[in-house]
């Protein structure tokens, strides 16, 4: 374990297996060179970049079990390559960060922590609180409609808003009207909620000719990743008012959030807390476990990502 990670994985693991506690050694350098060549699985959160030079150090790895479902700071093609399993945690944290996300969007647009520091204030001594933007009638456009963005779809078709969505190809299963392209998708609607991987491919893809499509209605929120927007762009469309407002639970550079963000009053910022309730996130710490437990039992992993070479 490289970096320090929640109980329920240290607990878990260590009644299984011998745990070598990275964080722990006075001299990483040392305590990689000893135990590196022994080491047959790694379990590990966002913090930790495994790229070629890392898995290097460990010549007998098999898996990788990461805590999370998002995985960009995992190099799984070149994992893959070396024939080292990666998991990650799908579907548990799934319907937490579809209601967060629910709860950001409201939340950006009727102004709630806002509204709430008002009060605590006592400016409503004064005067009510300023009228603000509605969610009525208006229409919703999903960038990455996979396990999360169709749990957020659900939930926002509840509140009788029409749903479309951009991804690289048409779901067929899906009624919702789909986007060939990013900037299509923005300007049919006014709320772009973006819950898109990091990737190459996805690396600032809702840049200022997205923002300028999204018009000046438009709410962007982020619960994908930080890497998909271009936060400059970002930054400047808020300001010049190309964009109505954010709410945003990720960013490019975690846990720094831009001094610019931080000063603008209309948005809202969250610190990545998508799926940070304690059950979710226990049960996320169980998946890393289990996963280990089902591969060194010959039983295979349970939550291979795509990259992987293995095959049921
Ligand atoms: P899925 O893999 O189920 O969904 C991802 C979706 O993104 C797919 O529908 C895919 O559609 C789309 N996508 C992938 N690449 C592209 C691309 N290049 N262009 C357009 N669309 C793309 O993942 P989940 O729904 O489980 O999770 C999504 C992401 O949410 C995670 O990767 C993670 O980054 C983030 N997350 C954030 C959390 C938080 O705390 N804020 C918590 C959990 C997850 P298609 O294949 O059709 O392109």
């Amino acid at each position: 374990m490289p970096a320090q990670m929640p109980p329920v994985v240290i607990e878990g693991l260590e009644r299984q297996f011998t745990l070598h506690k990275a964080w722990e050694a006075p001299d990483r350098e040392a305590f990689l060179r000893e135990v590196g060549p022994t080491i047959r699985g790694i379990a590990l959160g966002g913090h930790t970049k495994v790229d070629a030079a890392f898995l290097d150090r460990f010549p007998k790895l098999e898996i990788v079990s990461s805590f999370g479902v998002g995985y960009d700071y995992i190099d799984a093609v070149e994992a893959g390559r070396r024939g080292i399993i990666v998991t990650n945690t799908p579907d548990v944290l799934t319907d937490e960060v579809a209601d967060l996300t629910v709860g950001l969007l409201i939340a950006t647009i009727r102004q709630l922590p806002q509204v709430d520091r008002y009060l605590r204030e006592g400016r409503w001594l004064e005067k009510p609180y300023p009228l603000t933007a509605t969610l009525r009638g208006r229409k919703v456009g999903i960038l990455g409609l996979g396990r999360i963005g169709k749990a957020v779809a659900k939930r926002l078709e509840a509140f009788g808003l029409p749903i479309s969505y951009h991804g690289r190809s048409r779901q067929e299963d899906v009624a919702y009207d789909y986007y060939p392209t990013l900037v299509g998708l923005a300007e049919a609607v006014d709320v772009l909620i973006s819950v898109a991987p990091g990737s190459a491919e996805t690396d600032r893809m809702v840049n200022a000719e997205v923002l300028r499509a999204l018009g000046p209605n438009g709410v962007f929120v982020n619960v994908g990743r930080g890497s998909v927007v271009d936060e400059p762009a970002l930054i400047e469309a808020l300001r010049s008012k190309t964009i109505l407002t954010a709410g945003l639970d990720v960013f490019a550079d975690e846990p720094r959030v831009p001094k610019e963000l931080i000063e603008m009053e209309h948005v809202v910022l969250l610190p990545h807390v998508g799926s940070a309730s304690v059950e979710t996130r226990r049960a996320m710490g169980q998946l890393v476990v289990d996963n280990l437990v089902s591969w060194f039992a010959g039983k295979g992993p349970l939550t291979p990502v795509a990259e992987t070479p293995y095959r049921r």
